[in-house]
C-alpha cells in the first residue's frame, strides 16, 4: 500500500521543530508494508493545507496529516480537510465530556471554551480516540475509498494514536502485507568507515541480497541492513542469517544493536562480573561520569571520579607525579596511566579509566595536535593505554574519547 504523507505547522517551515513525525511515521509503517511514496509540508496556512491535501488525495488517494488540531486559531487543519470532501463540522457532545474529564483530572480546572473546536466532527468522519492528549484523530474517506486521516502534531500524541488506531486500521485494510520494510542495526566502534568497508569486503555492498548502510557518527559506523522485498516473517529470518554473517565477518568492533548504549553496556557487563568503576577526566570534563550516570542503577558499578582539568588536581587527588608531568607533559601515555590507577586506588574500584587530551580548537602543538587523546584503564589485567588521533569540532573529539575508553572496558572485560 502506498500513501502520502502532509506535516503541517510554521515551526517545522522555520526550522525551530524537527520534523521527528515523519520518520517516525516512516519507520512505523514500512514495517507493516506501507510505503510512504510522498511527503509534503505546510506552514499554518489554510490554503497551502487545501492545495497540498488536494493534490495529495488526486495523486495517491491516501493520506496522514499531522498537526493543526489544536484549539487556536492557527489550527485549521480540521475545516480545511471537511470542506475539501464537503462535510459540515458537527459538535460532538461525547468529545466535548471526554475533553472535560481530561481537563479536570489533568489540571483540576474547567475545560476553556476555545477546546470546544477540538470536539468539531466531520459528518460521516470516524472519530480515533486520543488517549494521551485531547485533540482526538479524525479519518475521513469520500465514497471512492479515498482517505485522509488527521493526527495531532504533538509527537507522544500521534505516536499513540499511530499505534492504538491507525496501524490496526491500515493492516485491516492489506489483510497480510506481501512485503514488508524491515531494517536492521548493528553498531561497531574504533574502526573508521573505509577500514570497516575493507574488512567486510563483497558484504559491504549486499548481504544476502539486501543493501548495506554505512553510517558514521561520533559513536562508531552503524551499519544498517535493510529488507525491502520479503514478506514480514521472512524478512525476520533473512535478516537474522545476514546480521549473523556480518558479526562474524566484521569480529570484535561490533558492540551491540539498534539503540545499544555502549556506557550501559560496560554497566551491565561489569554488574554481572562484580566490577566497579572510577573515573579520571581531563579534556572530558565529566562527560564520561555523566554517560556512566544517565542509566538507573549505575551506582552498582560507577563509584566518581576525579575532574583532572589543571595539573595540580592530577597531582593531588590522583597521585599523578610532578616528574612525568614536566617530562611527558599533561597528554601523555605515562600521565595517562597514572591517572588511570590513580582513580582506581583513591576511590578503591576495580577499575579505573583516565582520558587526557587536546579538544581544541586551541592547544595543539606539531608533536600533539588537536585531537591527540590518550585513554586509560587501570584494572582487568596490566594497565593499559591507548593513543588516539581525533578529527572533528570539540565537541566530537571528547564525545569520541569517552566511546573509545568504554570500548578499552568493553574489549578488556571481554578479553578476561
Ligand atoms: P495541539 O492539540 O496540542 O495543539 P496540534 O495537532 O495542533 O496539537 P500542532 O499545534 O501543530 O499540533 O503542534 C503541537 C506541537 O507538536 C508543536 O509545537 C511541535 O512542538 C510538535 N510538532 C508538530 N508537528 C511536528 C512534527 N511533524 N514533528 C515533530 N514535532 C511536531
Amino acid at each position: 500500500m502506498q500513501i502520502e504523507l502532509l506535516t503541517i505547522g510554521d515551526e517545522l517551515l522555520l526550522g525551530f521543530t524537527v520534523d521527528t513525525n515523519a520518520a517516525y511515521l516512516a519507520r512505523q509503517l514500512a514495517a507493516i508494508g506501507v510505503e510512504i511514496v510522498h511527503r509534503t509540508t505546510v506552514g499554518d496556512d489554510a490554503e497551502k493545507i487545501a492545495a497540498a491535501v488536494s493534490e495529495a488525495i488526486e495523486r495517491t488517494g491516501a493520506v496522514i496529516t499531522t498537526g493543526g488540531l489544536g484549539p487556536t486559531a492557527d489550527d485549521r487543519t480540521r475545516p480545511v480537510i471537511a470542506k475539501l470532501f464537503g462535510r459540515e463540522l458537527v459538535r460532538d457532545d461525547a468529545i466535548v465530556a471526554q475533553i472535560e474529564a481530561r481537563f479536570w483530572r489533568m489540571t483540576s480546572a474547567k475545560m476553556p471554551q476555545t477546546n470546544i473546536v477540538q470536539a468539531m466532527v466531520p459528518t460521516g468522519a470516524r472519530v480515533l480516540q486520543n488517549n494521551h492528549g485531547t485533540a482526538p484523530g479524525l479519518w475521513i474517506e469520500d465514497a471512492e475509498g479515498r482517505w485522509v486521516a488527521m493526527l495531532p502534531g504533538v509527537p507522544r500524541e500521534m505516536r499513540g494514536l499511530t499505534a492504538d488506531s491507525i496501524i490496526p486500521i491500515l493492516r485491516e485494510r492489506i489483510g497480510v502485507a506481501p512485503t514488508a520494510i524491515i531494517s536492521r542495526t548493528i553498531r561497531t566502534t574504533g574502526i573508521g568507515e573505509s577500514a570497516l568497508s575493507e574488512r567486510l569486503g563483497e558484504l559491504g555492498k549486499s548481504v544476502h541480497g539486501m543493501p548495506l548502510a554505512f553510517l558514521p557518527g561520533w559513536a562508531g559506523v552503524d551499519l544498517r541492513l535493510t529488507s525491502r522485498t520479503l514478506a514480514p516473517d521472512d524478512a525476520v529470518r533473512a535478516l537474522d542469517a545476514a546480521e549473523r554473517e556480518l558479526r562474524d565477518v566484521a569480529g570484535p568492533v561490533v558492540y551491540g544493536d539498534d539503540g545499544d548504549d555502549l556506557a550501559k553496556l560496560v554497566l551491565d557487563s561489569c554488574r554481572d562480573r562484580g566490577h566497579t568503576i572510577a573515573v579520571a577526566e581531563s579534556c572530558t570534563g565529566g562527560l564520561l561520569g555523566a554517560r556512566l550516570t544517565e542509566f538507573p542503577g549505575s551506582s552498582d558499578v560507577f563509584r566518581g571520579g576525579v575532574i583532572a582539568y589543571d595539573n595540580s588536581v592530577k597531582t593531588k587527588l590522583l597521585g599523578v607525579s610532578d616528574v612525568t608531568l614536566s617530562t611527558r607533559g599533561a597528554v601523555s601515555e605515562e600521565v595517562v596511566r597514572e591517572m588511570a590507577d590513580g582513580c582506581a586506588k583513591e576511590l578503591g574500584t576495580t577499575i579505573g579509566i583516565a582520558i587526557t587530551g587536546i579538544a581544541g580548537p586551541g592547544g595543539g602543538t606539531p608533536e600533539k595536535p588537536v585531537g591527540t587523546v590518550w585513554i586509560g584503564i587501570s584494572g582487568l589485567g596490566e594497565t593499559r593505554a591507548l593513543g588516539r588521533q581525533y578529527v572533528g569540532d570539540r565537541e566530537e573529539i571528547r564525545l569520541r574519547a569517552t566511546q573509545a575508553a568504554l570500548d578499552q572496558v568493553r574489549r578488556g572485560i571481554a578479553s578476561l
